[in-house]
């Protein structure tokens, strides 16, 4: 701990430079212990505006945005100074999220540090130009020419559950583009934010002003980042309620917006699959850092005929996994972010039962002194129609749902205002290809196929989302296309 002690009151990055906050500071907690952690810098409306003079600077007069090798390089010795850090910013990562340690050596934390360099091979080798050969039209005879341009000024917006994998997937590509950057992350977890800060200032070539780190208490920092003319576009993750919010606010000044918002997604297990093997894994995998992934596949789709049997499978997995300390390497499910958060959860239990459910295993708090801990909760009959089969709880709760053959399993999936992910386990490939083409999500895992990878494009159809985060469609993103047309 005594590590983390050294980072109390980190600053904000603004114009190159580490600076206290306007605001004074605020607390940053540890939900697994309930105890302050320390204090990181508090940013009032005057630093989000300089950090935005500082982005639109650095974007309008400097050659960052022209200077693809550059900025290649940049990415890679961020790649490197992070690795340096790594165990400072694990530590971190476990204190501030309480994010289970085992899942840092991967998406919380190594993964998306060492996907930096697929992102920096991006700049250096994507076609920026390419030609598009002679035309006529109204017989004027034209060269045309597709040019790929940063977008510009970016305000990246992130939530606190995998703070790391979101803040890096935004700045990895949003850079490798050419874009400046203004991130304001979650204020639930202000210090993986401002490490990363630290570490761009003091370690890397990044041009001041290049990326900009405003840790705030305030949502409306966010909220008037989204709607200053200077910022071209806003990357947004988090809760489809807020994306709605950040749409609407951009209409004003008519920004591109990318967002990355909530699930419900489906988990359909076909009758010819190993059903214990299915409802093993979709219990075991709801449960992982207490379920607060935006793509966990929080519905389970049962053959009506195995249903009973499924109930007790899952019941018997999740009774399994404990609560526990996420700094322990065996910690699967670790607390959930804040009180607040947990009463939002508990108050869906509530509901479950009001509206019928039957609680099967869970439903309550593990028996600990301290900490924001959910036991993992399973929900039986209730139909897909019920208030937590159809919203967002990001807790470890799974709802099981049997079904009547492979149509009413896409039916049931595809009956959702989201479409994150989901997943299929069957056996018969002819029959798993024709559910996988019919379910309308952006990934789908098959016979428990990750599909999280820096070159595999990820996000939302539906209201869990506009646009495609990693792989050259998430590089895009954080582009424009300027056609120039010759007169030959
Ligand atoms: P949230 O929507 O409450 O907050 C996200 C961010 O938006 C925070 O930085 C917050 O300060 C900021 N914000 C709040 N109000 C704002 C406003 N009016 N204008 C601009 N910014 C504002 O979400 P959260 O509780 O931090 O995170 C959990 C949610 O994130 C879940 O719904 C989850 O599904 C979603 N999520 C989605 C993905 C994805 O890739 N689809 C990934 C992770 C999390």
């Amino acid at each position: 701990m005594s590590r983390l002690v050294t980072t109390a009151g980190s600053p904000l990055l603004i114009g190159g430079a580490l600076v206290p906050g306007g605001a004074g500071v605020f607390a940053t907690i540890n939900p697994a212990t309930e105890e302050v952690l320390g204090h990181a810098a508090n940013a009032d409306a005057s630093d989000l505006d300089a950090a935005v003079t500082a982005a639109r600077t650095a974007f309008d007069d400097t050659d960052w945005s022209r200077d693809p090798a550059f900025r290649a390089h940049c990415l890679r010795q961020l790649r490197e100074a992070l690795r340096e850090h790594l165990e400072e910013l694990r530590e971190i990562t476990i204190a501030e999220a309480g994010a289970p340690r085992m899942l840092t050596g991967g998406p919380q934390l190594e993964a998306p540090i060492v996907d930096l360099g697929y992102f920096a091979d991006l700049a250096e080798n994507y076609c920026w130009e390419t030609d598009l050969g002679t035309a006529a039209p109204m017989g004027i005879k034209s060269g045309r020419t597709l040019r790929r341009e940063p977008v510009g000024v970016l305000g990246a917006i992130t939530p606190w559950n995998f703070p790391h994998q979101i803040n890096l997937a935004k700045l990895g590509p949003a850079l490798a583009a050419g874009n400046t950057v203004v991130l304001k992350p979650a204020p639930d977890t202000p210090w993986c934010a401002a490490l990363v800060g630290r570490i761009i200032a003091e370690r890397t070539d990044i041009p001041a002003g290049v990326v900009n780190v405003i840790t705030s208490d305030d949502h409306g920092l966010g909220a008037r980042l989204v709607t200053d003319p200077r910022v071209d576009m806003i990357s947004f993750t988090g809760s489809t309620a807020t994306g709605r919010t950040v749409m609407a606010g951009a209409a004003a000044t008519v920004k591109k917006v990318f967002l990355e918002l909530g699930g419900k997604s489906a988990f359909i297990v076909l009758d010819d699959a190993d059903i214990v093997a299915a409802v093993r894994y979709a219990a075991f995998s709801v449960c992982v850092h207490a379920g607060q992934g935006c793509a966990l596949t929080t519905r389970l789709l049962v053959p009506r005929a195995a249903y009973p049997d499924a109930v007790a499978v899952a019941a018997a997995t999740m009774t399994g996994i404990v609560p526990g300390d996420p700094g322990d390497p065996g910690t699967v499910c670790g607390p959930v972010i804040s009180e607040r958060q947990r009463a939002r959860v508990e108050r869906y239990l509530d509901i479950a039962r009001a509206e019928g459910g039957r609680i099967v295993t869970g439903g309550g708090r593990p028996p600990r002194e301290r900490g924001w801990f959910v036991e993992p909760t399973l929900i039986a009959d209730l139909p897909n129609t019920s208030t937590v089969a159809r919203e967002e709880i990001f807790g470890p709760v799974l709802v099981v749902i049997p079904h009547d053959g492979d149509d009413d399993a896409i039916r049931l999936a595809n009956d959702s205002p989201y479409g994150l992910s989901g997943a299929v386990w069957g056996t018969d490939p002819e029959r798993i290809r024709r559910v996988v083409r019919r379910v309308r999500t952006g990934t789908l895992s098959v016979n428990g196929g990750l599909w999280y990878s820096a070159d595999a494009p990820f996000g939302g159809y539906k209201q869990s989302g506009i646009g495609r985060e990693l792989g050259v469609a998430g590089f895009e993103e954080y582009t424009e296309t300027k056609l120039i047309a010759t007169a030959e």
